[in-house]
């Protein structure tokens, strides 16, 4: 690689910015990573960690482990604040610097998504959302905080309010989450409480929608929701959270009092369009071209849930494929341009399905024509899932687990783990700065 090589920024190292990073392996290019977590993260299974069945080293790998044979590109722990499309810089705040102007030839945008409360933004203190490794860990603890308390508890009655869980959003997570709760509550921990039966711990999902797993077939939704029933989860459909505060959720008009509340709805996408001044839909995602750069901005592309972009008349999803896809062809894009070869043709996203995991031993799935629920299907969605980890050290490490798991019902990491208050200062201790804390804190 020159010194004069011309240089790509890419902001965000999770799975889109990651694909792209690789695409660009063989480029004459001096390839920057930039991202404010030292870590890639796979989040799909973040709800095992906050059920306890995984420990957070096993879902994420620092990014430049996974980039360290990739001799062009170098990672930078770092908060993008902002881009300069003109002066081709983008703004990025480390741990002891801010605003240092980082200068590019090519950028990739890879910023992910972060909660959405749909204007909310009070329920935020009381239902913290999945989306981060310290969301996961904060929720685990409070989880297994809340059995604890009960069993200290001598008043029966605040039993049944302590060992209330209520998931707020019935889409892929929070149907894992509450399958996975359930496993919880009624096999891994019955046996270890004197006190209390944890098995009589409820658990309510709860959503404005219909039908569970709403982006699934119908008959898909139908049997999740059958086997949520006989984990013993309660289903309440068709309301939105009216109020959630420090006593619980209203929904429907009835008050559900609940010390454990967790927010699985909506996702909105990183600020790259206001910092691009770029057209955006309706949820604030960036409007692409074909080639996944910003109209009038060919040295500039957005990848992944940030980014906006039609296939056969409908919105693309977000989700982890389709930021895959887009990442790498990105780069193959920019990869060309460099090489001075033909461009790539129009992205097209190839979807390899989609799947959701309800408690043990059962999946949904839906790929093409096919649908299919059932072990079958745990099987793919464990098999498509190991797939995809960052590792292969995590590869074993999951495989293992889930094995010990599956035989057992034993998890792998039921630590209660107490972090100090971090500086609001400290990018690294805080996890990521201007992401709110997450919310149990307060109401401990
Ligand atoms: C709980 C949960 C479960 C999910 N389950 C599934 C599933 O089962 N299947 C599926 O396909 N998809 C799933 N998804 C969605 C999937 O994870 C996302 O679609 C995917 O991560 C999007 O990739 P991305 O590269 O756009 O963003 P991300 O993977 O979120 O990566 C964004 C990266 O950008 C970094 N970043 C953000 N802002 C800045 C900034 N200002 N400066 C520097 N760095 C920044 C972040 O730290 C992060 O590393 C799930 C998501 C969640 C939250």
């Amino acid at each position: 690689m020159r010194d004069s090589a011309p240089r790509v920024v890419i902001v965000g190292g999770g799975f889109g910015g990651l694909a792209a990073a690789k695409a660009l392996r063989n480029t004459d290019a001096q390839v920057l990573v930039v991202d404010r977590q030292n870590h890639h993260l796979f989040q799909p299974l973040l709800y095992q960690v906050a059920t306890s069945v995984l420990s957070p080293g096993q879902i994420a790998s620092p990014i430049r482990s996974i980039l360290r044979k990739q001799h062009n590109t170098t990672v930078i722990l770092g908060e993008v604040t902002g881009v300069d499309a003109e002066q081709r810089c983008v703004f990025v705040d480390s741990v002891d610097r801010e605003g240092v102007a980082l200068g590019y030839d090519y950028l990739i945008l890879a910023t992910g998504a972060s909660h959405s409360y749909f204007g909310h933004d009070e329920f935020a203190r009381f239902a913290p959302g999945l989306k981060s490794l310290a969301d996961a860990v904060s929720i685990r603890n409070h989880v297994l905080r809340a059995f604890e308390q009960a069993e200290a508890e001598e008043d029966p009655k605040r039993h049944r309010d302590l060992l209330t869980f209520v998931l707020v959003g019935a889409g892929p997570t929070g149907v894992e989450m509450a399958g996975a709760l359930a496993i919880l509550v009624r096999s891994t921990l019955r046996s270890e409480f004197r006190r209390i039966d944890p098995s009589l711990a409820r658990i309510v999902l709860i959503d404005v929608a219909p039908r569970v797993l709403g982006p699934f077939a119908e008959s898909l939704s139908a049997a999740a929701r059958t086997r949520l029933e006989q984990l013993g989860v309660e289903v309440r459909l068709g309301h939105a959270a009216e109020l959630i505060d420090a006593d619980g959720v209203v929904v429907g008009g009835e008050r559900i009092t609940s010390k454990t509340v967790v927010w699985t709805a909506g996702v909105t996408p990183s600020p790259a369009g206001k910092w691009l001044k770029a057209p955006t839909d309706r949820a604030g995602r960036v409007r692409v071209q074909q080639d996944l750069s910003v109209p009038s901005r060919p040295e500039i592309f957005v990848v992944g849930d940030t980014a906006s972009l039609d296939q056969d008349g409908r919105p693309l999803p977000g989700v982890a494929q389709v930021a895959m896809q887009q990442g790498r062809h990105a780069g193959r894009v920019i990869h060309a341009r460099i090489a001075g070869a033909p461009a790539p043709r129009p992205f097209r996203y190839f979807d390899k399905g989609t799947m959701a995991v309800v408690g043990k031993g059962f999946a949904v799935l839906q790929t093409g024509r096919l649908r299919l629920s059932g072990f079958l299907a745990w099987l793919a969605w464990a098999a498509v899932h190991l797939e995809f980890l960052a590792q292969s050290s995590l590869r074993v490490s999951v495989f293992v687990q889930w094995v010990w798991t599956y035989l057992t019902g034993q998890r792998g990491s039921r630590l209660i783990v107490n972090f100090p208050e971090p500086s609001s200062r400290d990018p690294v201790a805080t996890g990521a700065r201007g992401t709110p804390s997450t919310g149990f804190r307060e109401r401990s």
